[in-house]
């Protein structure tokens, strides 16, 4: 039998201690550090991934001091008597066979909160709050929290700790002109500028003894004007390995750069190229990441000699069982992160504990468990989009016998839209879980079957779960004050320039800016890119001569469709959408000149265009093809029946509700209902 993943499975020996495989769990806020018992869920929480077999676990950042927090109520550890609770997190890793190290991350000018400090008085773009510049004394008694609470973590029972030196945090502050503009030791040339992580480096080392793990991450391409240069980080990663780093971790991109380093329009693996870069320059072991979902793709990488380790986040609130899957060769059962951010990082920006789409129990697993059901039960389930789907598997993962009728002829619903548009391919990777998890758990599925209630009512299922869907709003009905529309105009919905690929002109006007709107407009513009198509789209330096690794990007090729993409509201168009995509999708619309109208009053749809009042006046937007993408109605009218013949039924997902409906509450309606019954 062939050695399955040959390079990922190896174990690495770091001479004091071996890590099991070449997997390390990278670290991530998940708001738990700050949740209600959040101790006691995060000992839960890593110790499933631990059990999971991952090779070193890195938690999410930890302050300093005050003064380091990323917010007011973020985890400081600076005292003794705050290691007793981390005992918990590091036994419950350590009894599953686990090692862990803890994240020590110093935010600096990218705090949140009055107190914030950096190397100068420079404010962040993204920030409201002018930070503090460090005064000589500050700087010192700052490394020496560094290193105190390395000297702690120690103490909590960590086997190391993690030095975040990267995404334009305070020591990555120090590096660079952009925010470094002192003029005393702490300033100037690189040796100084890079003193600062060195002694930091240095006294860790010096203080938490030989035999614990002192990883460092650095950042190798900045992404921002003024950055680092690559010779820069040749020297630091050099001065670092010298000054007693275990290993050397790579970071992409500050913050503040406009360029997507981690989202699922980010074709996989496209940062692992600059860790490669400095592989023959150090002789510690390197981790590189960013975009590493699956085991394939994270051997390729190590096989290809990339780094010696990947780093793998989210991958890990998606599926605990990541290494354990892909070593029994259930890799096709990795429920793989999609890359989507919508559950993981656009819940901690808006101040609420991470999940994740595709898995509801992540940061999640101490309030509910998928055990057996009671009492094994006859279920039907209308509808295989998201939420009918992650209902089914978990009610027969749980040991109900399910069927599930599907009216077209494969499963996926609003995931089966989603993975059509270009950038948004990870979506098959759901369906192809879905698929696997179907099989396994022995669901009966029914596709190209539209049930009626006469195929239902009497048929012995003890309860039925109506999970229809949304049909896309009707704005043409007149009399409900929709638009006039003209006989001969040319109108689609978003249904069938997706599903049906119904061809459009080569202007094309889209009523509703919402997701979809948007996705539309993508659609018709964009194709998927490769590495290097988006590596070049976004303006990296491939060759990385200048500062920061950034080019001017080039200009946009002449696209398909000439795009207007419009709506009602006088906001700006895209405010709605994902705090972390959202600004990708407006950024890369605008740069290819699509036309976007806020503040539109639609008056009729003719065979010319729209015609629409804005600012007070009348305008056609010439059009050959128009697309409404106005949102969606609930597909529920079956339920109704049903409840009235006495079955008892139980709506989810669009069907429920179909406002604002996305795949992960969604999924997430699926997974807790299964869980209940
Ligand atoms: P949506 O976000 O609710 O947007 C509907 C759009 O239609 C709005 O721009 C709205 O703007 C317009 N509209 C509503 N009623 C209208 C009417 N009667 N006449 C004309 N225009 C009307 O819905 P969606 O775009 O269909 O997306 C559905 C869900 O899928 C969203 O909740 C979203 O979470 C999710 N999704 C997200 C993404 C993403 O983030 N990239 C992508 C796809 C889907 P005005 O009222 O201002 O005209
Ligand atoms: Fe990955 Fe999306 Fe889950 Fe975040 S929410 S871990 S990006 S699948």
């Amino acid at each position: 039998m062939t050695e399955l993943y040959p390079h990922l499975l190896r174990p690495l020996d770091l001479g004091f201690t071996q890590l099991k495989n070449r997997v390390l769990m990278g670290s991530m806020h998940t708001g738990l550090e700050e949740a209600k018992d959040g101790f006691e869920r995060s000992a839960v929480f890593y110790g499933e991934r631990a059990r999971g077999d991952v090779g070193l676990i890195v938690t999410g950042g930890i302050a300093p001091n005050g003064a380091g927090r990323t917010r007011p109520d973020a985890l400081i550890l600076s005292k003794s008597d705050q290691t007793a609770k981390h005992r918990l997190i590091t036994d419950a890793v350590h009894a599953e066979g686990g090692k862990i190290a803890m994240q020590i991350l110093h935010a600096g000018r990218y705090g949140y909160h009055p107190e914030i400090v950096a190397p100068s008085e420079v404010q962040a773009p993204i920030s409201p709050i002018a930070p503090h510049a460090l005064t000589e004394s500050e700087i010192e008694q700052t490394i020496e929290d560094f290193v105190h609470c390395a000297v702690l973590a120690r103490e909590a029972g960590y086997d190391g700790v993690e030095i975040m030196g990267s995404e334009g945090y305070l020591i990555n502050e120090f590096l660079v002109p952009r925010t470094n503009r002192r003029d005393d030791d702490w300033g100037g040339d690189f040796e100084n500028r890079m003193r600062f992580p060195r002694e930091i480096v240095r006294r860790t080392r010096a203080r938490t003894g030989d035999d614990f793990i002192l990883i460092f991450r650095l950042s190798m391409i900045d992404l921002v004007e003024d950055g680092t240069n690559w010779e820069e980080v040749v020297t630091l990663a050099k001065a670092v390995a010298d000054d007693g780093v275990t290993i050397i971790n790579t970071g992409i991109g500050w913050h503040e750069a406009r360029v997507p380093t981690i989202a699922y329009m980010v074709p996989r693996a496209s940062w692992t190229w600059v860790t490669a870069r400095l592989k023959d320059e150090v002789s510690v072991p390197l981790i590189t990441s960013n975009r590493i979902n699956t085991p394939e793709v994270a051997e390729e990488v190590l096989a290809r000699g990339d780094a010696d380790i990947v780093s793998l986040a989210r991958p890990f609130l998606a599926d605990p069982e990541f290494v354990s899957k892909a070593a029994a060769g259930r890799a096709d059962e990795i429920n793989t992160c999609i890359a989507c951010n919508q559950a993981c990082l656009d819940f901690v920006f808006s101040g609420r504990t991470a999940s994740c789409l595709v898995n509801p129990r992540a940061c999640h697993e101490t309030e509910f468990a998928i055990g057996p059901a009671a009492m094994p039960k006859n279920i039907a389930v209308i509808g295989a989009g998201p939420a009918g789907l992650s209902f089914a598997v978990t009610a027969a993962e749980r040991g109900h016998r399910v069927t599930l009728f599907e009216s077209a002829d494969e499963i996926g619903g609003q995931l089966d839209l989603a993975r059509r548009i270009p950038g948004k391919r990870e979506f098959l990777e759901t369906i192809r879980y879905f698929k696997r998890q179907l099989q396994r758990h022995q669901v009966e599925v029914r596709l190209g079957v539209r049930v009626s209630e006469a195929d239902l009512v009497g048929q012995g299922f003890d309860h039925i779960i109506v999970a229809a869907g949304v049909r896309p709003r009707d704005i043409g009905i007149k009399e409900d004050g929709g638009i006039e529309i003209e006989d001969g105009a040319e109108v689609l919905s978003y249904l069938d320039v997706l599903l049906e690929r119904k061809p459009v002109g080569e202007k094309v006007a889209i009523i509703g800016a919402g997701g979809i709107g948007f996705d539309v407009a993508v659609f018709l513009t964009h194709q998927n890119l490769d590495k290097d198509e988006f590596l070049d789209e976004w303006g990296i330096d491939r060759t990385y001569t200048g500062r920061g690794g950034m080019v001017r990007p080039p200009k946009p090729e002449a696209l398909a469709h000439d795009v207007t993409l419009m709506q009602r509201k006088t906001s700006k168009l895209g405010a709605g959408l994902a705090k972390t995509t959202g600004w990708v999708h407006r950024m890369t619309l605008k740069r290819a000149g699509i036309n976007m109208l806020a503040g539109v009053k639609y008056r009729r749809i003719t065979p010319e265009g729209v015609f629409i009042t804005r600012e007070g006046k009348d305008e056609l937007i010439d059009a050959d093809t128009v697309v409404i993408c106005a949102g969606q109605e609930s597909e529920n009218s079956l339920a109704a029946a049903l409840e009235k013949a006495g079955e008892k039924v139980h709506l989810i997902g669009g069907a429920d509700v179909a406002r604002e409906l996305d795949a992960q509450r969604a999924i997430d309606q699926g997974v807790r209902l299964a869980v209940e019954l």
